[in-house]
């Protein structure tokens, strides 16, 4: 593959103005660190990205849906293949009676703004996931004891083939921090939400309630992909994580954070090897502790 004349290829696809080269992954992940993403395209509709897509198919060109990147870590080294990004184009949110429907790059916190604008209540708890709508169904986001499951009607999904096909919420098989877009690779176009007729005073407070909670509770002064590790069944990571006496553990820039042991945060200018280090430390330190081996909820792409 000669990247260069491809990556230029793409560019007659999408448009000039929607392909740049040598994108930081700091400027494009919550976490703020990582290498150059060699190509980044921002596909103006659904038919150029399912053209994108093909595209890069074809080509044998890695390739990686980003969302907010607010779940992400990629290398120093960088990506070496296409991130394609639906925020910029692909992220018009509106309701129609009592259904939210919203694209796949659309932020789910404008997604509960637009929600209590047209006083419809069940997307409160989305209000402080700072990810997308695509991003939230393929980890299937959820926070104070709801989740995008309890209320998703279907998506439509682009599949790798460039079929759309459309997904029930039952057929998107939804569980914790799982989807079935993690087997099939699936892109959500758009996705439909279920919700009930609020009253908007009582909508805001239980915003401003979850949001204050947030800002108690996690380290949101400093960069992070929030919860760092999966939940273990029957436990709390955070809780094993400070039992195990690793609450400011530190590698470089990159530590536990203080106040909420199941973030690993950037306190400046953390590379994305530091910050791995930290989470590798973490998951032994806490197995050797308790037994308990932790996942990460993070996923890690690229050259590390
Ligand atoms: C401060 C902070 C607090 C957080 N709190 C929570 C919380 O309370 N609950 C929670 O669940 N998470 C939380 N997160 C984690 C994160 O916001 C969620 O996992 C979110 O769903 C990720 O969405 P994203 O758009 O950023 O996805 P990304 O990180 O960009 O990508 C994650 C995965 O989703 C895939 N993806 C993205 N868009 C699409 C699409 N359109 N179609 C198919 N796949 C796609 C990507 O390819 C990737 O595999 C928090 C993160 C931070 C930084």
């Amino acid at each position: 593959m000669n990247t260069m004349s491809f990556f230029t290829d793409l560019a007659g696809i999408a448009g000039e103005a929607d392909v740049r080269f040598d994108v930081p992954a700091s400027a494009l992940t919550t976490f703020r660190a990582g290498g150059p993403v060699a190509c980044l395209v921002t596909p103006r509709d659904a038919d150029v990205l399912a053209s994108v897509l093909a595209a890069v198919r074809a080509e044998g060109c890695p390739y990686f849906l980003l969302g907010r990147g607010s779940n992400l870590l990629v290398g120093d080294g960088g990506y070496p293949g296409v991130m394609i990004s639906m925020r910029q184009h692909l992220s018009h949110v509106r309701t129609e009676g009592c259904v939210l429907h919203a694209e796949g790059g659309a932020m789910m916190s404008d997604c509960a703004k637009q929600a209590y604008a047209d006083s419809l209540a069940g997307f409160e708890f989305a209000s402080g996931i700072p990810g997308t709508i695509g991003g939230g169904l393929y980890m299937n986001a959820g926070a104070y004891g709801s989740e995008l499951s309890d209320s998703v009607l279907y998506a439509r999904v682009l599949m790798p083939d460039g079929e759309v096909r459309t997904f029930t919420g039952a057929m998107l098989g939804l569980s914790y921090r799982h989807s079935v877009l993690q087997e099939n690779g699936g892109i959500v176009l758009e996705a439909a939400f279920r919700l009930r007729p609020g009253k908007q005073e009582d909508i805001r407070a239980l915003m401003e309630d979850l949001a204050s909670r947030r800002r108690e509770k996690q380290p949101l002064e400093y960069a992070s992909a929030g919860s760092t590790f999966k939940r273990p069944a029957g436990y709390f990571a955070g809780k094993l994580i400070e039992e195990a006496g690793l609450k400011g553990f530190r590698i470089g820039d990159a530590g536990v954070s203080e106040k909420h042991a199941g973030f690993v945060v950037n306190y400046g200018h953390a590379s994305a090897r530091e910050i791995r280090a930290v989470m590798d430390h973490t998951a032994e330190a806490v197995y050797g502790h308790s037994g308990v081996m932790l996942e990460p909820e993070v996923r890690m792409i690229g050259v590390f």
